[in-house]
């Protein structure tokens, strides 16, 4: 994992080793299964799918949300990809900022996605009690609607990170654009998007018509 130094806080996407599952690809639509240790509120998951959707859309993929607890099998989708929310995903509690220059310029892992024998899985997993940092980068007196739509735009940026890696089939990154390997806490929760760059839009439609 890169360090990134000189700068107040940033944080690592990350892929590591594991697996591959691939279906026929008739369309760009994708099932996307989540779980959650700690659900976040409803605003939160209604703003992350909105903009895991925005990012997405230029790729031409659109996304249909499951619960994986609430999965019957029963459904199919020409592709299918797995996020596991780890930690407490909860805007209303307190973030700690950094403590001490110890952790300044310390690159953090706030997802990964698994990868095996070179082939990146379907399988995402995300840290939401390190998203959940970039909370303490708003203003101190913002209130619980400015931390549910600060804390769904960090997961929803979070995601289609993983996504770009799950979809396009690759643990490349880009130089640019929200494909590249590090990214602030402010920009996470910024109201002004970092979008793919056009060829990560690309890498991801063709990606998904990879068999
Ligand atoms: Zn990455």
């Amino acid at each position: 994992m890169p360090r990134v130094l000189h700068l107040p806080l940033f944080i690592a996407f990350s892929a590591w080793p594991a697996l591959l599952c691939a279906e026929t690809p008739p369309a760009l639509g994708v099932g996307v299964f989540v779980d959650f240790d700690s659900a976040p509120g409803s605003a939160s998951i209604q703003i992350m799918k909105d903009e895991v959707e925005k990012l997405l859309r230029p790729s031409g993929i659109s996304l249909d949300w499951r619960l994986t607890k609430q999965n019957r099998g029963t459904e199919t989708f020409p592709r299918l990809v797995v996020l596991q929310f780890r930690g407490r995903c909860r805007a209303d509690l307190l973030s700690q900022p950094p403590e001490d220059s110890a952790t300044l310029g310390e690159a953090r892992t706030l997802a990964s996605t698994r990868v095996a024998a070179g082939r990146v899985l379907p399988y995402g997993e995300v840290e939401c009690d390190e998203v959940r940092q970039a909370l303490s980068y708003l203003d101190p007196g913002a209130g619980a609607i400015a931390r549910q739509t600060a804390l769904g735009l960090a997961l929803g940026r979070v995601v289609a990170h993983e996504l770009y890696h799950i979809l396009a089939r690759t643990t490349a990154h880009a130089a640019h654009g929200l494909a590249k390997p590090t990214e602030s806490f402010e920009d996470l929760i910024s109201p002004r998007e970092t979008p793919f760059q056009e060829r990560d839009s690309r890498a991801i439609r063709q990606g998904f018509r990879k068999q």
